[in-house]
C-alpha cells in the first residue's frame, strides 16, 4: 500500500460523497453507540461505516478493523461535518487500511488521556490508516493543567491530513507522534495539509503543537513527514514543533504568528526545508532552532520575527558534554545554509551557552543565508566559541553590524514587497540563497477540513454593540446578564451604581463612562466583579468605591474564577479611582485563584488610595514547575497610596525555559505611605520573583516598603531607571541592595 494509493482512493471518496444516496445505501449507518458497536466486528474490506448526523455524546469509539490496501474500511460522517462528538468523548482505532473523516470534537473534553488515538490498547495500533478532514476545536479539560493530548499518532504508515485542530486550552502537546515500542518506530507518517489554528499562551512547559518522539526515543528513527500545514498563532509556549526523534522531514510549512520555533529538541538527521515563519513583528515571535547531529535547515524563509534567545530567528545552541538523553546534545555536522531573514531581529549562536551547556557546535556550517533588515542592526548574538561553525557566503545588508570578519559581506539595502505579498530582497539574492521566488508553499484555505471556518477565536474590546446602563441597583448585572461578547456597557457620567450580588463577567465585556465625571460603582458583596472562564473586563473612567462592602476580611473588587480556567483572561483597568477598600483588613483590589492565566492586566492612569489589601498579587503557582499566572502586566501611569500591602507582586517559580513571560513594565507610577500593613508579608510595595522582561521606569517610591527582585533562569531581561526612593526601603535583587552599572537607582 502506497500514500498515492491512498491519497487516490481518498479523491474516490470525496466525490463518491456527492452522490450521497447510493454512497450511504451501500454503508452501515449507525445511528448511537449501541449500533456503532454492534457493527464493528462485522466491518469487512471495502465495508462504510457511516455514523447518523446529530450529536454523539459521551462516546468512546473503538474501531478494531481490518481493511486491504484495495479496500480500505471508512469510518465517516453522514454529512461531513453535522456529526458532533461532545461531552467525555473520544476515538481509538487499531488494524490496519482504515479511513476516518468528517468528525468533530466540541463542547467536551476526553476521559482519557487522548482525543484521538491511534491504538486501541498498548499492543494494538493502527498501521497504513487515516485521519481526514476532521475537526477538534475547544475539546479542553475543564481542569487547566489535567494535560492530555488531542491526536497520538502510534503504529507506522500512517496519514494526517486536512484536520482541524484549534483552540486547545488545557495543558498537553495537541499533535503528537509516539514511539514508544517498536512498532511504532521507523513509522514513516505523512502529516500534511492540516490547520493547525489558534492555541492560546500556556503560562508553562506543554504547550507544544506537534511533538514527535519524546526524549527517551529519541535516538530512534520516526521517519515521519511534516509538509504544506498552516500553523496559525500557536502560542502555546516556545517550541511550535518540538523534534524529538530522527529522521523527520518538515518542509512547506507556514508558521503565522507563532511564538516560539520549530525546535530540533533530540534527534538528529532532521532536515527543514522551505517553510515560511511569518512573525509580523508580534512578541517572541520565532525560527529554527538547532540541536543534536547531523541537522540540515536550508532555504527557509522568515520575515517580521522579533523573538530572542531560544526564540530568535534563527538558533544554534551549544550542548552537554556526553549530553543525558533528555538534556542538550552537542551540535554536531549541521548546516545552516540559504535561508533569507528579513526584518526579523535575532540570531543566536551557541545559545545558552552556560556551565552545564559548554559544548560548542562542531562541524557545522553557516553559509548563503541572506540576512537583511534595519529592525535590528546588530541581529548576531554569539554567546561562545564559534570556531567549529564554518561561516561563508553570507549577506548582510550594509547598515548592519557583520559578527564576524571573516563568511558575509554587505550589499545594499534592497527590501520591498513582492507580487506575493512577502518582503523580498532583490532577486539575484533571492536565486543566491538557493530560491527560485518567494511564496508560500501552502495557504491557509487549503488546509484544515474544509466545512469548518477558520474564524477568529478570540474577542476584542470594544467589537460589541453599545449597551447604556442607566443607574440604580444591579442594572449593570441586568446588562451583563444580556450582553453578548465585546459589548460595551455605557454608564452615566456621576451616576450611582450598586451591586447586591457578583457582577459575573463571562465573556468580553468594558464597562465604561465617557469622557467627564466618573460613574460610581459600589458593591454589597465580597467581590465587585468575578471573571469567570471566557471572561475578560475592561474598566474606563469608573470610581470604585468600598463604602458599602461587607464588614469581613478578604474582600475583593475583581476575582478571578475559583475554579481551572481553561482560557485566558484580560483585565484592564483605566482612568479608573479606587478608593478605601478599608473595610476591614486584607481588602485586595484583584484576587485570583490557582490554574487561572492572564494573558493581559494593565492598570492605566488609575488612583488607588487606602486600601488594606493588596492591588495585584500574582502568585499562586508556588510549586516552583514554572508555572505562572500572567503574560504581561503593565502599570502606567498610576498613583497609589496607603496601601496596606503590596502593589505587585509577580511570582514564576522553578528553572523551566520553555515560556517567555512574564513580562511586566511599571512606569509612571508614584506609590507613596505604602506596602507597611503588617499582613504584607513580603515585604516590598513590588516585588518580582523570575520575571523574564522587567522595565521600571520612572517610578517615585515615597515612605514605603521598598522593590525586591528575584532573578532565577533563562537570562532574564531587567532595566529598572529613574526609580527614586524617598524614605523608604531601597531596590533589592537575590536579597542583596542592588549594584550594578546597568541598573541606574537614584536613592535620595
Ligand atoms: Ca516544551
Amino acid at each position: 500500500m502506497t500514500f498515492k494509493k491512498l491519497s487516490y482512493f481518498f479523491v474516490w471518496f470525496t466525490i463518491s460523497t456527492f452522490f450521497s444516496c447510493t454512497q450511504e445505501e451501500k454503508g452501515i449507518l449507525v445511528n448511537n453507540i449501541s449500533e456503532f458497536n454492534q457493527a464493528v466486528p462485522n466491518l469487512k474490506p471495502g465495508d462504510n461505516l457511516i455514523l447518523a448526523d446529530g450529536k454523539w455524546e459521551n462516546v468512546e469509539l473503538k474501531l478494531i478493523a481490518k481493511g486491504t490496501a484495495e479496500a480500505p474500511i471508512i469510518m465517516r460522517a453522514q454529512t461531513p461535518g453535522k456529526v458532533i462528538i461532545s461531552g467525555q468523548s473520544n476515538l481509538r482505532i487499531s488494524g490496519e487500511y482504515i479511513v476516518a473523516s468528517d468528525l468533530v470534537f466540541k463542547d467536551g473534553f476526553t476521559p482519557t488521556s487522548e482525543v484521538i488515538a491511534l491504538r486501541t490498547s498498548k499492543e494494538a495500533l493502527a498501521n497504513h490508516t487515516r485521519i481526514t478532514n476532521c475537526v477538534i476545536d475547544g475539546f479542553n479539560n475543564p481542569e487547566r493543567f489535567d494535560a492530555d493530548t488531542w491526536v497520538s499518532i502510534y503504529g507506522k504508515n500512517n496519514q494526517f491530513d486536512h484536520n482541524t485542530l484549534i483552540n486547545k486550552g488545557n495543558q498537553g502537546v495537541t499533535f503528537a507522534i509516539k514511539m514508544n515500542t517498536e512498532a511504532s518506530q521507523e513509522n514513516g507518517h505523512i502529516v500534511e495539509y492540516n490547520y493547525f489554528g489558534p492555541r492560546q499562551v500556556l503560562g508553562s512547559n506543554g504547550g507544544e503543537t506537534v511533538r514527535i518522539g519524546t526524549s527517551h526515543y529519541s535516538r530512534k528513527y520516526s521517519n515521519s513527514i511534516v509538509r504544506k500545514n498552516y500553523f496559525d498563532r500557536c502560542n502555546g509556549e516556545h517550541e511550535i514543533i518540538s523534534n524529538k526523534s530522527c529522521g523527520n522531514e518538515f518542509r512547506d510549512n507556514v508558521f503565522f504568528e507563532s511564538q516560539g520555533t520549530l525546535t530540533m529538541r533530540h534527534g538528529h538527521h532532521t532536515l527543514v526545508e522551505n517553510n515560511y515563519f511569518l512573525g509580523n513583528r508580534k512578541p517572541n515571535t520565532g525560527g529554527i532552532r538547532i540541536i543534536n547531529e547531523y541537522q540540515t535547515v536550508k532555504n527557509n524563509y522568515m520575515a517580521g520575527l522579533t523573538g530572542y534567545r531560544f526564540r530568535g530567528a534563527l538558533v544554534i545552541m551549544n550542548g552537554v558534554p556526553n549530553s543525558p538523553i533528555n538534556r542538550y546534545n552537542q551540535v554536531v555536522d549541521s548546516k545552516m545554509e540559504g535561508n533569507i531573514v528579513v526584518d526579523s531581529d535575532y540570531i543566536q549562536l551557541c545559545a545558552g551557552s552556560d556551565e552545564e551547556r559548554s559544548a560548542v557546535p562542531v562541524g557545522t556550517t553557516f553559509k548563503d543565508n541572506i540576512i537583511m533588515g534595519k529592525t535590528n542592526l546588530t541581529p548576531f548574538t554569539i554567546y561562545d566559541d564559534v570556531s567549529g561553525i564554518e561561516f561563508s557566503g553570507n549577506i548582510m545588508n550594509e547598515e548592519a553590524t557583520l559578527p564576524l570578519p571573516e563568511g558575509f559581506t554587505k550589499v545594499e539595502f534592497s527590501l520591498s514587497r513582492n507580487e506575493n505579498g512577502l518582503r523580498v530582497p532583490s532577486q539575484p539574492l533571492i536565486e543566491k540563497a538557493g530560491f527560485e521566488s518567494i511564496k508560500l508553499p501552502v495557504s491557509k484555505d487549503e488546509t484544515g477540513a474544509n466545512y469548518y471556518p477558520k474564524n477568529d477565536i478570540t474577542t476584542t474590546f470594544g467589537s460589541g454593540k453599545m449597551v447604556q446602563v442607566a443607574p440604580g441597583e444591579n442594572t449593570i448585572i441586568e446588562a451583563l446578564e444580556t450582553s453578548q461578547p465585546g459589548d460595551v456597557l455605557e454608564l452615566e457620567n456621576g451616576g450611582e451604581y450598586l451591586l447586591t450580588k457578583y457582577a459575573f463577567v463571562n465573556h468580553t465585556i468594558t464597562i465604561r463612562a465617557k469622557e467627564g465625571s466618573k460613574a460610581l460603582i459600589k458593591s454589597e458583596k465580597s467581590s465587585f466583579f468575578k471573571i469567570e472562564n471566557g471572561g475578560a473586563l475592561l474598566l474606563d473612567n469608573i470610581l470604585v468605591d468600598g463604602a458599602e462592602s461587607p464588614d469581613q476580611a478578604g474582600n475583593n473588587v475583581i476575582s478571578t474564577s475559583k475554579y481551572s480556567m481553561n482560557q485566558n483572561y484580560a483585565l484592564v483597568v483605566k482612568n479608573c479611582e479606587v478608593k478605601d477598600l478599608d473595610k476591614n483588613h486584607t481588602f485586595d483590589f484583584l484576587k485570583i485563584y490557582k490554574n487561572t492565566f492572564a494573558d493581559s492586566i494593565q492598570i492605566i492612569n488609575s488612583n488607588f488610595k487606602n486600601v488594606t489589601g493588596s492591588i495585584l498579587i500574582l502568585d499562586t503557582e508556588v510549586e516552583d514547575l514554572g508555572i505562572y499566572n500572567v503574560e504581561n502586566v503593565a502599570i502606567l501611569d498610576s498613583k497609589f497610596e496607603d496601601v496596606q500591602g503590596s502593589i505587585a507582586n509577580i511570582y514564576r517559580g522553578g528553572t523551566d525555559e520553555s515560556t517567555f513571560g512574564p513580562i511586566t513594565s511599571v512606569k509612571g507610577v508614584e506609590i507613596t505611605n505604602s506596602g507597611k500593613g503588617k499582613r504584607n508579608k513580603i515585604g516590598a510595595v513590588l516585588r518580582f520573583h523570575g520575571v523574564q522582561t522587567l522595565i521600571i521606569d520612572s517610578v517615585q517610591i515615597s515612605d514605603s516598603k521598598g522593590v525586591d527582585l528575584f532573578m532565577t533562569n533563562g537570562e532574564p531581561i531587567t532595566k529598572v531607571s529613574n526609580v527614586t526612593f524617598t524614605n523608604s526601603a531601597g531596590l533589592k535583587t537575590n536579597g542583596e541592595p542592588y549594584d550594578s552599572e546597568n541598573i541606574v537607582v537614584n536613592n535620595k
